[in-house]
Parts: structure tokens; sequence; C-alpha cells
């Protein structure tokens, strides 16, 4: 089976679990897990942010970046395609009572300047306080397009002078530090939080992370602690979690080239409709020509053992740890063999 739905199904590898069975623990609700502690502190050491917060999901880590940075009836501003407004259960809504302002997401992640601006609302009795802009990195839905540091800089300009706080979906923060040879300090230097995946490119079985300042981070576990995320012994998760960030960060450039390489493939089979200089990271999207019906590729590609997700009519393949250059050779022939059986 080579599983292409997503970077989600990675399992920890052998020294991976070592380290898991292995690890120190303490109770993480009194804040004494040590490993729980020393993972918190790595990240801050390279998001170069005060504090760092292990949460359970990356949903969890937008949601209490989210409540923190956003009071009950205000709003935050955010792309149409991003994973917390289309993927997250409109979490921020229930919980934090806060609404979503939703801009277009321009190909690359990013949105146009004029109509983030001009979509903050003055202050007006009639209007909700506009509190935050959220902004994603790798953007998923985009392609897994890393944003380009000047607009993040841009947002940062327009965020500054209304008073705005910026958090940075940042699920594969990793991947966009990888593919644009960019610190991952660097990036998230105008942010006021990031989150970012362990159980994606990194491999972990569970596990994302906040950073922020210190009083973000203060206000972010009473947050955590409410909405049922406080985890007691959850060193062994962290421990998997310190093993990927000293050992499988710079493989994602593998998962990089493997992206490309089937995208170049596919750019060569008809009834593909796929640019492969888009893919920068390691999510492809693409569609079919009206030639092909979906459902049909799909169940002929299932049976030769390749699996992918789709959604609105596009299909994602996403390339991760385990999967080898040799299945990426043998997609790209499955495909061009199931395609040409349909066309016929
Ligand atoms: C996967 C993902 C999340 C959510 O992570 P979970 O751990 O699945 O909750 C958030 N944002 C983006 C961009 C993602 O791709």
């Amino acid at each position: 089976m080579i599983d292409l739905r997503s970077d989600t199904v990675t399992k920890p590898n052998e020294p991976m679990r070592k380290a898991m069975y292995n690890s120190e623990v303490g109770d993480d609700v009194y804040g004494e897990d040590p490993t729980v502690n020393k993972l918190q502190d790595m990240v801050s050491e390279i998001t170069g942010m005060e504090d760092s917060l292990l949460v359970a999901s990356g949903t969890m880590g937008n949601l209490v970046s989210l409540l923190t940075l956003t009071n009950r009836g205000e709003e935050i501003i955010l792309g149409n395609k991003c994973h917390v407004y289309a993927w997250e259960g409109s979490g921020v809504s229930i919980y934090g009572g806060i609404s979503m302002k939703i801009i277009n997401n321009n190909n690359d992640g990013s949105f146009d300047l004029r109509e983030l601006s001009n979509s903050i609302n003055p202050l007006d009795d009639h209007k909700p306080k506009t509190s935050t802009i959220s902004i994603e990195n790798t953007h998923n839905q985009c392609g897994g397009s890393p944003l380009k540091i000047e607009f993040i800089n841009s947002v940062k300009e327009i965020a500054e002078k209304n008073n705005l706080n910026i958090h940075m979906d940042g699920a594969r923060l990793f991947n966009a530090s990888i593919a644009q040879r960019l610190s991952v300090e660097n990036i998230v230097k105008n942010v006021d939080s990031v989150t970012f995946c362990l159980s994606k490119g990194l491999s972990c079985p569970i596990g994302s992370i906040i950073s922020g300042s210190k009083e973000f981070i203060i206000e972010a576990r009473r947050w955590r602690k409410s909405i049922g995320g406080g985890m007691r012994q959850a060193g062994v998760i962290a421990a998997a979690g310190i093993y990927a960030l000293e050992n499988l960060v710079d493989r994602i450039e593998e998962d990089h080239v493997n992206a490309r390489t089937l995208a170049n493939g596919f750019s060569k089979i008809p009834e593909i409709i796929i640019d492969p200089e888009y893919v920068k990271t390691n999510i492809l999207r693409f569609e079919l020509s009206n030639k092909i019906n979906l459902i049909e590729f799909s169940t002929e590609l299932e049976k030769e053992g390749i699996f992918f997700n789709s959604s609105y009519g596009s299909i994602r393949m996403v390339t991760h740890y385990g999967i080898t250059s040799k299945d990426i050779n043998n997609v790209i022939e499955k495909t061009s063999k199931v395609i040409k059986s349909l066309l016929q």
C-alpha cells in the first residue's frame, strides 16, 4: 500500500518508540514532567519565542491560541481556504464566541493586502472588534505553499497599524523552513503565536506545540485546561517530539524532492492538470480533465494499492516519511496505466 492521503499516517519508528519507552515523566498539569518541559524549552529555542506549550493536536493548538488572543464577541480575519475555517468544526465560534471574517486566499496561501486592510472593522458599536489575523504556513489547501516572508512582513505592518494580533497555523512549519531555506525563528519573528504539528511530517504519533510570549503561554495554559487538554504523564508523547526535532527535520527535504518528482511525472500524463512549479513542499494538488471520472480514477488506483484524498473536485497527495523514490516511480507508472484504461 502506498498511502498518500496525508503525512498524518506516518508511524513512530523504532528509535522513537524507544525514546518514548525510556522517557522520564511527571504530572504535566503540575508542570512537573521533565520531558515535556525539555521539549517546550527546545521549541522555544527553535522559534525564538519566550515559551511553548504541548497540546494534543494542531486543531487544539489553533483553538487555544485564538481563544488566548481574541475575546468573546470579537472577530478574527482569515483566508477562505485555511484549515481553521474549513476543517476545524468552527471551534473558535463554539468555545470562544468568536466570529470568523473570511477573505479570499490567493493560490500561494497569501491574501490581497488591500482586501485585508479593508476588512478590518472600524471602532463602531455596530461591529465586532477585529482582534486577530490568522495565517497558515505552509498552506494546506493552497498546494502546500510556503508563505513568502515579504507577505508575512506586510501582514505585520497592517496588524501593527491596527493593533491586531497575528496567529500562524504552522502545522507544517518545518516544511516551510526547509523549502525556503529560512530558519523557523526568521519565519515566525513577526507573529504573536505559532503552532506546529509533531504528528505530520515529523512522524510522531500525537502532539502539537504552541509558542508565544511568556504572558501568552500563561493564558494559553488556562485555555488548554478548560477545554480538557491538560495531560498528565505527557512526557511519553514529548519524548517522540524531542526525537523528531533532533533526527527527522532535515529528512523532510526528501519529501519535497519526492513530491516534485511526482508532479513532474504527472505533468507528462494526459488528462492530469498540474503545474509542477507550484509544488514547493510535500503536498500536490491537481485536477483531472473532464474525460476522467474522479471516483473511477480513485477506485482504480486503490485497486493498485495507491490511496489519496480529494475534496471539492481536486486531488491531494502528500509525501512523507516511509514514502520512497521507488514508490513515487510506481505511483507515476500505475497512474499512467489507470488513465489509459479509463480513456478506452
Ligand atoms: C492538519 C492541520 C491542522 C490540524 O492538525 P490536527 O493535529 O489534525 O488537529 C491544522 N492546520 C493545518 C494547516 C493542517 O494541515
